[in-house]
C-alpha cells in the first residue's frame, strides 16, 4: 500500500466529544488520512453530551497517532449562525414546519399509523405537517417537508469502495433540521460543514451510510457540491458489537498510557482494506 495520501481528495474525521476515542475512531482517522488531506471537525452541537475534556483528548489522541491535521479544526458549535441562516432560507421557501411532538408521541403515532414489524425503521408520520408553530412558547423542532422539496426520494452517490449506491431520503420520515434545544440537527450541520471544509470524499463508518441519501437531498436543496463517499468497515468488540464508548479497554488514551506505538498503530489501521466484512478486535 502506498502511504502517500491522495492529495487531490479532501477527507474528514468528524468525532463528537461525548466520550473517549477508541480503536474504531483511530481506524476512521487513519483511513481518512490515507485517502486524502484529512480535515478535523469537532461535532459538538449536542451541547448536553459534549465535554471539553473529551475534545482535548481528541487532539491529544490524534497527535499521538501522528494524524494531527495540517488545517485548523472546525468546531461545529461555532458555525451555529451559518447553520441558522441556511435554515431560515429553507423556511422562506416554505419547506419547513414546526413539530412539537415528544419522543413518546412520535412512537405512539408511528404505532397507530403503521404497526411496524420489529426492526423496521420508525418513520415520523408527519403529525405536525401543515400546523402553524405554537404561539404559547411550547418548545418545537423544525422539520423538513420532504414532499414539498420536489426532489426525488431515491438519491444516488458514488462510493469509492462499493461503487454506485442509492438509498431513500425518507426512511425516517420528514427529518428534524433544527432541534428543540435550539441547535442544528446532525444532517443539516453535517452537509453545511462538509461543504465549508471543502470535503471531496466523505469518509466514515458504514453505520452512517443510511444517512447518505438524506444528506445528498439536502446538498441538492442547499446548492452544495456533491462529494464522493467512503463508508468503511467497522471494528467490532468480542461480542460482535460495533466498538463504542462502553468498551473502555480499547480507548486510545488507555493504549497511549500503556506505552503503545501510536504512529505504528495508525499505519497498521491505514493499511487495512476499508471494504470487506466488519473486523473483530481482540485486545
Ligand atoms: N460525529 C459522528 C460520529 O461521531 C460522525 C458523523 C459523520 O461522519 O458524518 O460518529
Ligand atoms: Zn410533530
Amino acid at each position: 500500500m502506498s502511504r502517500r495520501p491522495a492529495l487531490s481528495e479532501v477527507t474528514r474525521f468528524a468525532p463528537s466529544p461525548t466520550g473517549p476515542l477508541h480503536l474504531g475512531h483511530a481506524f476512521a482517522a487513519a483511513q481518512a488520512a490515507r485517502h486524502g488531506a484529512m480535515r478535523l471537525r469537532i461535532e459538538d452541537i449536542d451541547r448536553s453530551r459534549c465535554r471539553p475534556e473529551h475534545e482535548a483528548a481528541i487532539h491529544a489522541d490524534l497527535a499521538w497517532l501522528g494524524l494531527a491535521p495540517a488545517a485548523p479544526p472546525l468546531r461545529q458549535s461555532a458555525r451555529r449562525a451559518t447553520h441558522r441562516a441556511a435554515l431560515e432560507g429553507l423556511h422562506a421557501r416554505g419547506l419547513l414546519y414546526a413539530c412539537t411532538c415528544t419522543r413518546q408521541q412520535v412512537g405512539a403515532a408511528v404505532e397507530a399509523a403503521a404497526a411496524p414489524h420489529a426492526g423496521e425503521t420508525l418513520a415520523y408520520p408527519g403529525t405536525c405537517r401543515g400546523r402553524p408553530p405554537p404561539a404559547d412558547g411550547t418548545p418545537f423542532a423544525w422539520r423538513l417537508d420532504l414532499s414539498a422539496t420536489g426532489l426525488p426520494m431515491v438519491q444516488r452517490w458514488d462510493d469509492v469502495a462499493a461503487g454506485p449506491r442509492a438509498g431513500r431520503a425518507d426512511v425516517a420520515g420528514d427529518p428534524i433540521l433544527w432541534r428543540k434545544d435550539d441547535w442544528p440537527a446532525y444532517h443539516l450541520a453535517c452537509v453545511l460543514d462538509d461543504a465549508e471544509q471543502g470535503i471531496t470524499l466523505v469518509t466514515r463508518g458504514r453505520d452512517l451510510e443510511a444517512a447518505t441519501a438524506l444528506q445528498r437531498l439536502l446538498q441538492l436543496l442547499l446548492g452544495l457540491p456533491a462529494p464522493r463517499y467512503l463508508h468503511h468497515r467497522l471494528l467490532l468488540n468480542r461480542a460482535g458489537q460495533r466498538l463504542a464508548k462502553r468498551d473502555r479497554a480499547e480507548t486510545l488514551s488507555s493504549l497511549r498510557a500503556a506505552g503503545a506505538d501510536g504512529p505504528g498503530l495508525a499505519r497498521a489501521l491505514a493499511a487495512l482494506d476499508p471494504a470487506g466484512p466488519d473486523l473483530h478486535v481482540t485486545p
